[in-house]
Formats: structure tokens, sequence, C-alpha cells
């Protein structure tokens, strides 16, 4: 269904956005009213700059859910209202190959979050990181309230294929974590992974195969002070094969890593 509903491209949405900035546009109301597509809403006269934005785009582009595929909007409110951070972030351990690691998950890999995520990452739509980024937060704080981590915490991201990287034009995880402050993130973005992988697409792999080619995947790109203390990020955990392997390396080099966080599970 979501390969139905190709979004915009963003060069056509950038003179938009541009025009909506600069007050070059109409107000909501009477652009609502150019669209055949989407219904009528009311205006509140409380919209902030981006749900502006967000607003002017969906009517003329005549954009559809990217959770449902309902026509008029980005996110519905409905998809929207699932996409909000549980109230306790579910924890499960995970296996560094050197010892287990607590790990934080905001969600299910199913649904409306699993749609909203492939439109993300696969579309890159850069106003979804804003109903993603605190879904990874709040698994992130999880981590941080379990384990007790000080002030100079890093954070660093399982950076995605270059391959994956190449053909989406953004690494979506590096993309989330700096749309955040270091505040919201709850610790210092730290990039310092970097995949070497072989060409081949994970996800068509199996448990064992996914595990044997997660072996040396990653490499540390910059000096790293021992001892330092990370959490490692990912958008989505599945066999956990991943982000154990790139936590291995990360305590190879020095580091002590704490917990790993995502936004969803498939486990
Ligand atoms: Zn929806």
């Amino acid at each position: 269904m979501v390969d139905d509903a190709r979004p915009p491209s963003r060069a056509a949405i950038a003179p938009i956005v541009d025009a909506c900035s600069t007050g070059a546009v109409p107000h909501p109301q009477s652009v609502m009213r150019l669209s055949k597509h989407a219904p009528p809403r009311a205006y509140s006269g409380s919209m902030n700059l981006n749900q502006l934005k967000t607003a002017v785009t969906d009517l003329f582009l005549a954009r559809n859910c990217s959770g449902c595929t309902a026509p008029g909007t980005l996110l519905c409110h409905e998809c929207e209202s699932a996409l909000k951070p549980a109230p306790a972030v579910h924890e499960f351990l995970i296996h560094s190959g050197l010892h287990w690691l607590p790990a934080a998950y905001s969600g299910a890999y199913r649904g409306a979050l699993r749609r909203v995520l492939y439109t993300y990452k696969d579309h890159h739509i850069p106003e979804l990181a804003l109903h993603l980024s605190p879904l990874l937060a709040a698994a992130i704080s999880e981590v941080r309230e379990h384990v007790g981590t000080g002030p100079l915490l890093r954070v660093v991201a399982v950076p995605s294929r270059k391959a994956a990287i190449r053909r989406r034009g953004f690494d979506p995880v590096h993309h989330l974590l700096r749309s955040m402050d270091t505040h919201q993130r709850g610790g210092v973005l730290m990039p310092c992974l970097q995949d070497v992988r072989g060409k081949g697409a994970s996800k068509r792999l199996d448990r064992t195969s996914r595990l044997r080619s997660s072996a040396s995947a990653f490499a540390v790109t910059r000096d790293i002070v021992p001892g330092t203390e990370v959490i490692v990020v990912d958008d989505i955990i599945t066999t956990g094969s991943t982000i154990s392997e790139a936590a291995r390396t990360l305590e190879q080099a020095g580091c002590r890593v704490r917990g790993v966080a995502a936004i969803a599970h498939t486990l």
C-alpha cells in the first residue's frame, strides 16, 4: 500500500516550503479551498511554523498518510497517535559477544509504525523525523534510567550500509539523531562507526546467515578515549546481530557500552 502512495520529491516541495517560510503563501484556510483532495479543516489559529508548512504542503500536493494511505495529510491523527512512545519502554537483553546489555525500544515493528518508518527511510521525508525522533529519544532515555549513565555519555548510531546511503541519499538513524539536541538525544552524538560489510541485502538472510554475515561488520573511524560510555542506537532491532556487532566493535576499541536503544523491534 505504501508503494502506491509515492510521496512527492523534495525538489517539488522545496519552493512551497520556502514560500511558506517567507509568508508568500495564502492563509491556510484559503489554500484548503483550492485542494480537490483534502477535506476542509478548521484552522485553530495556533499552528507553529512546522505545522503550517506541513498543512500547506499537504494541501498543495494532496499527500497521503504514510501510515494508512488516507488522503489529505502526511500523517493522519490516528496514525500519529499510534506513534506516541509507550509510557514504559520495553526492555530486553542483547548479547554483545562479550556480555549482556540492556536494550530498549519504543514499539513493535508493525502497523503504522512499520509503514511510517519505511516511508521515512526509503522516500526520505524529513518531516517524519519529527514524529520518529521522540520514539528513539524515549528508548535512549529508558536505557539511561536503567543503567544510570553520566553526563558525558556518547550516543553512537549503527551506520547504514554504504549502498543504502547511496540509494536513499541519507543515513536515516544519523538524520534522526542530528534532528535532536543533546538533551533530547540523551548524550553527545559520536559518529565513529563505519559499515565495512560486503554487498548483499541482510534482510534476505535467515537468522543463522545474518549472524555469520555480521562478523567484523563495522570499523571504528576515530580514536576513542578508553572507558568512554556509549549507548548504541539503531532504528530497528531484528535478530539483534547488527547492533550486537556494533557494540562489540566499540568495546574492542575501548568504549564501555552501557546499553542499546531502537525505535522498534521485530523480536
Ligand atoms: Zn494514517
